[in-house]
């Protein structure tokens, strides 16, 4: 794909950073599902735990593309640390930055781009995380502040979060997503505390975990964004998290596709390469395509965001294309490789299972189907507007 001479640099970059830095430790981190602290430390110093905050708030301020850039890097050689960056820059980092107050954004922004502490957040409960709009956890007004009780799962960086944007119901008498505010929320603050940490089929160095809150007393001035806003504003940050999940698939579906080619070359069978036999050469390509397309989607929806502009519909088809791109390309890459595609010698069989997050995490593709369903028919409605069939007489 097409890209200005300064993003191909940048790409350069970060995937010299990957291979050399992560690279040696993603085998390992797969098998024991323990995710170095110090490989946390290396990106906090490259900058990349505070790629979506703005340079005075001690961020790097890179343009969204870049950051999107940065997400598929880290995840076409580790899928875990992929999600974790993008959990922390684009659900713990970006909510701050948009909704924050100055005072809010002065006392959390700097130490959480440093990476001195790392952003999370809390949106899905145990009752349903699709249906986010009927939040059970509450938010009881108390003198100076409010008293949250309740129950958060899935949640990346659970385990070892210093801060974290969640949601409770703010308006006892509200049902569905009015009434629900965001608060920011520290660990350390007296009945707030994390479950263990979930044991998952892929991403096993990402860490999930669920969050309590027994009557955790949060002071007014970390309500985030004005009282009864708080289901908006995090729709309003899932829409532009769900592109860094498409850019996350777009760098595992590189991976697999890239070590699937390499091996094709190298691979023989009946005495030639078996990328000179067209079932394999029409993988690649096939492989290759999706590969493709799904960057095109990802990066047109990140220029969007660069740009400012309303972007539902096309974060949701970037993150539903690219899902599903991924799931083929690493599916595909296990059969190139054959016996050794389907054992843990390659990292294909790992990418394959880390893959399915994306189908799954910051809106299922059933719900991105709902969501670009909505938009193109309040599109059609407003090009074509009236009737298109014919009244029956
Ligand atoms: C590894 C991992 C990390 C995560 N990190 C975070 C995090 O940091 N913060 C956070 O808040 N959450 C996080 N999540 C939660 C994630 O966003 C939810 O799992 C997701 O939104 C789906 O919610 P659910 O699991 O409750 O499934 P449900 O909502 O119960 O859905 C179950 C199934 O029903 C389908 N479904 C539901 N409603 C409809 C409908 N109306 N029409 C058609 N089909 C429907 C879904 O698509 C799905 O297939 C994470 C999840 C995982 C697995």
């Amino acid at each position: 794909m097409y890209l200005e001479k300064k993003y191909n640099d940048f790409r350069a970059r970060i995937r010299d950073f990957a291979e050399r830095v992560i690279g040696p430790h993603v085998a390992r981190v797969d098998e024991t599902g323990v995710y170095p602290k110090e490989l946390f430390d290396a990106m906090g110093k490259e900058g990349y735990l505070g790629m979506v905050v703005p340079k005075e708030y001690g961020g790097t301020g890179f343009e969204f593309l870049e950051y999107v850039i940065a997400v598929e890097e880290l995840s076409r050689v580790c899928g875990s640390t992929g999600l974790s960056v993008a959990a922390h820059n684009g659900l713990g980092c970006s909510p701050i930055v948009r909704f924050g107050s100055e005072a809010q954004k002065k006392k959390y922004l700097p130490e959480v781009a440093s990476g001195k502490k790392i952003a999370s957040f809390g949106l899905t409960e145990p009752q349903g995380g699709s249906d986010a709009g009927n939040t059970q956890t509450t938010a009881a007004r108390v003198e100076g502040g409010w008293k949250i009780t309740g129950t958060k799962c899935w949640i990346t960086n659970a385990s070892f979060g210093e801060v974290f944007n969640l949601t409770a119901r703010s308006d006892p008498k509200s049902i569905g997503p009015k009434g629900i505010s965001a608060f920011i929320i520290e660990r350390g603050w007296k009945g707030f505390s994390s479950g263990r940490k979930e044991n998952k089929m892929g991403l096993r160095g990402s860490d999930t975990a669920f969050l309590h809150l027994d009557e955790v007393f949060c002071p007014e001035e970390n309500l985030l964004g004005p009282e009864g806003n708080g289901f908006k504003q995090f729709m309003m940050t899932l829409d532009t998290g769900r592109i860094a999940i498409g850019g996350m698939a777009v760098g595992l579906a590189q991976g697999a596709f890239d070590v699937a080619a390499r091996y094709a070359k190298e691979r023989h069978a009946f005495g030639q390469p078996i990328s000179t036999y067209q079932a394999i050469q029409w993988k690649l390509a096939d492989m290759a395509v999706q590969i493709e397309a799904a960057r095109h989607l990802v990066y047109h929806a990140a220029r969007m965001r660069d740009m400012g502009l309303p972007l539902v519909k096309e974060a949701a088809m970037a993150k539903l294309f690219s899902s599903e791109a991924v799931r083929f390309v690493t599916y595909e890459a296990i059969q190139v490789l054959g016996g050794f595609g389907y054992s843990s010698r390659y990292p294909v069989e790992r990418m394959y299972r880390d893959m399915k997050l994306c189908e799954i995490g910051e809106g299922t593709s059933e719900i991105q189907r709902i969501v670009i369903a909505r938009e193109v028919l309040k599109q059609t409605e407003k090009l074509f507007g009236g009737m298109v069939t014919e009244k029956l007489s």
